[in-house]
């Protein structure tokens, strides 16, 4: 695996536990509001300094009861094979493994479930079906995701979708997000847009961000469609 950074202590990373993060580097997409092109351009990959596994769980055996939890985050944690064999080796430690994942990759999420190797997925919707396109930055295999939204669903795990009110969404955008995703066993999170941060793609800042205001009316609307539904 390709470590590109560890946050050693997280309150609010891992829902309700004190956890560490792991980045993972290298992604399949290309979200043009992205925050991380460290972990995502290979050009950028290249010249960050890297984690060892060995460094790795040396820290996870020191941490051992004081930890609950690991979050594997990116960049794209399943586009690495090893994935697998990775949560394993954290959840023989005795670590709750979470996942945030963007969803492109249903088989691997299907394999981590059924073998027990993690307890929670965040997944990021990227924006309504017929904007991901853009909003992935890449041609999304849509079919991918929306497999990946009903493997979830199923209620196997925990779980949450999120959203980042990127540049350009709207309000009829989330009423068609939450008619896709909505249900009573999900929660589903907004996390407002940054502007002060430096993005993939800077065209992206040229559109409309929506207000707070207009982003808690969103929520007002589509709340009745989800067992939860706030902004983060
Ligand atoms: S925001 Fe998009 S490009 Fe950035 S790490 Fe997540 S999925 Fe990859």
């Amino acid at each position: 695996m390709l470590i590109g950074g560890l946050q050693k202590v997280t309150l609010i990373d891992y829902p309700g536990k004190v956890a560490a993060t792991v980045f993972l580097t290298g992604c399949n997409f290309r979200c043009p509001f992205c925050y991380s092109s460290e972990l995502v351009l290979p050009e950028k990959i290249k010249d960050q300094p890297r984690i060892s596994e060995k460094v790795f769980f040396d820290f996870l055996k020191e941490r051992q009861g004081l930890l609950e939890g690991v979050v594997l985050c990116g960049g794209e944690p399943t586009i690495s094979e090893n994935l697998p064999q990775f949560c394993k080796k954290i959840k023989e430690m005795g670590y709750l493994v979470k996942l945030d994942t963007n969803g492109s990759n249903p088989e691997m999420l299907k394999e981590l479930i059924n073998n027990n190797l993690i307890d929670y997925v965040a997944m990021d919707i990227k924006a309504p079906k017929d904007k991901y396109d853009f909003y992935s930055g890449n041609k999304a295999d849509i079919k991918k995701i929306k497999k990946s939204v009903e493997i979830l669903k199923q209620g196997k795990i925990d779980f949450e979708f999120r959203t980042t009110v990127a540049p350009g969404l709207k309000e009829s955008d989330f009423l068609e997000i939450a008619n896709w995703i909505g249900g009573e066993n999900v929660k589903y999170f907004l996390q407002e847009f940054n502007s002060q941060k430096p993005v993939l793609n800077p065209e992206i800042l040229k559109l409309p961000v929506l207000e707070r205001e207009e982003i808690e009316k969103a929520i007002e609307t589509i709340k009745p469609k989800f067992q939860t539904c706030k902004l983060r």
